[in-house]
């Protein structure tokens, strides 16, 4: 029987690769809901190409170009309601999560709620509300599983064993395209460098986080909930050729570590048909071309996004929320080239120092310290 698998974010790079893994393995995945913010037109045309009947716009001021576009008998929804509304339906087995930014919390929660497993893509779910998520998942006796490739990695290793039994969770992160530019230059580096990721290729957002290695700290905090290990035990190495994807190393010494091709779809394959494996058309790993895995210390002074991630992880309640809040704010300017490259870095520090962290936060507190962040690094970038 296939799993009935809604994807919320299907206009993106996740939601793309996420389309392919379906059409790769149709037997194992049914996609029966499909939603994205503002690109009307190629969400018609995924809903008309995987004859998929629930389709969801975010961005309610697109919906008349949208029905036009759709096919007959498609039910649309609409707005933040119209992604819950997809996340909680009754014939959906998983909701794949991969919205960029905040939207895909509330539609997380839902889908937890309504007794759906979770497939994690979208980093801000875990970092803003990991212990929310993962409580209420354990509540409701639902699985979240990682498509993070990173996240992914840890979950294949360590399979049903106990985080007792791990010594250190240990995140490869491939350095971005600024491995060896030495700090006296990062003020200069360009967006253009900076969106030009040497292995993965992926939504700007994310690529811009991968240059500031704030990709990697989101991915820490992520790890410390889903894998329920605190972030003393979470490490990073920089393994520029990404094709070990991360490890695990027991408190026997042991290291396990999970490999592949860098393409998403293996990922997102393993979280659909989890726990079982299943033969797909991607290519395997050719060790004979593979020139060599290199691994080194990651620069930790030069990219203080893993050491502000590490303080705001161990810290816990709201201040994660507020740092992804002040980064999201730094990279959507800095995009627009209204920054210089190490002043993300410094925003979400001012933000982060200014923050009167909440302890063990609910839903609202979490969105009221999200909120509070992007006004503060508004203001201090203005
Ligand atoms: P993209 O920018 O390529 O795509 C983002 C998707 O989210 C689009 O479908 C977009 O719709 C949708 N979206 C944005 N805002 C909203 C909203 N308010 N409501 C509904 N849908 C919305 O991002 P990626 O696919 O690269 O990344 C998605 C998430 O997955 C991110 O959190 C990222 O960190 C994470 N991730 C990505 C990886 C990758 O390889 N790309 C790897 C691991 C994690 P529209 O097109 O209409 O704007």
């Amino acid at each position: 029987m296939p799993k009935n698998v809604v994807i919320l974010g299907s206009t993106g790079s996740i939601g793309e690769s996420a389309l392919k893994v379906a059409r790769d393995i149709p037997d194992r995945m049914r996609v029966i809901g499909l939603g994205a913010n503002r690109s009307a037109e190629k969400l018609a045309r995924q809903l008309a190409e995987h004859g998929v009947q629930q389709g969801c716009l975010a961005d309610p001021t697109l919906l008349d170009p949208f029905r036009d576009q759709v096919p007959a008998g498609v039910t649309i929804h609409a707005g933040e309601e119209g992604l819950v509304e997809l996340a909680t339906l009754p014939e959906a087995d998983m909701v794949l999560i991969a919205i960029v930014g905040t939207a895909g919390l509330k539609p997380a929660l839902a889908a937890i709620e309504a007794g759906k497993d979770i497939a994690v893509a979208s980093k801000e779910i875990l970092v803003m509300a990991g212990e929310a998520v993962m409580t209420a998942a354990r509540r409701r006796g639902v699985r979240v599983l990682p498509v993070d490739s990173e996240h992914n990695a840890i979950f294949q290793c360590l399979e049903g064993r106990d985080s007792r039994d791990v010594s250190r969770l240990i995140l490869t992160a491939s350095g971005g395209p600024f491995r060896r530019t030495p700090a006296s230059e990062l003020a200069k580096v360009t967006v253009a460098q900076a969106l030009k990721h040497p292995t993965w290729d992926m939504g700007p957002k994310i690529t811009i986080d991968s240059a500031t290695l704030f990709n990697k700290g989101l991915e820490m905090i992520e790890a410390r909930w889903l894998f329920d290990v605190e972030m003393a035990r979470v490490d990073v190495v920089v393994h520029p050729q990404s094709i070990v994807h991360s490890m695990v190393e027991f408190i026997d010494g042991s290291v396990l570590a999970q490999l592949s091709v860098t393409d998403m779809c293996f990922p997102i394959q393993y979280a659909v048909t989890w726990p079982e494996r299943v033969a797909n058309t991607l290519p395997p790993l050719n060790f004979a071309e593979m020139a060599r895995l290199e691994f080194e210390e990651p620069r930790w002074d030069d990219f203080p996004a893993l050491r502000l991630a590490r303080k705001a992880g161990a810290e816990g309640g709201t201040l994660p929320a507020v740092m992804n809040a002040a980064n999201e704010v730094a990279v959507a300017g800095f995009l627009e080239n209204e920054l210089p490259f190490p002043r993300i870095w410094e925003t979400v520090e001012e933000t982060m120092t200014a923050h009167r962290t909440v302890a063990h936060p609910n839903l609202d507190e979490i969105l009221a310290a999200d909120a509070w962040a992007r006004d503060f690094a508004q203001e201090i970038l203005a």
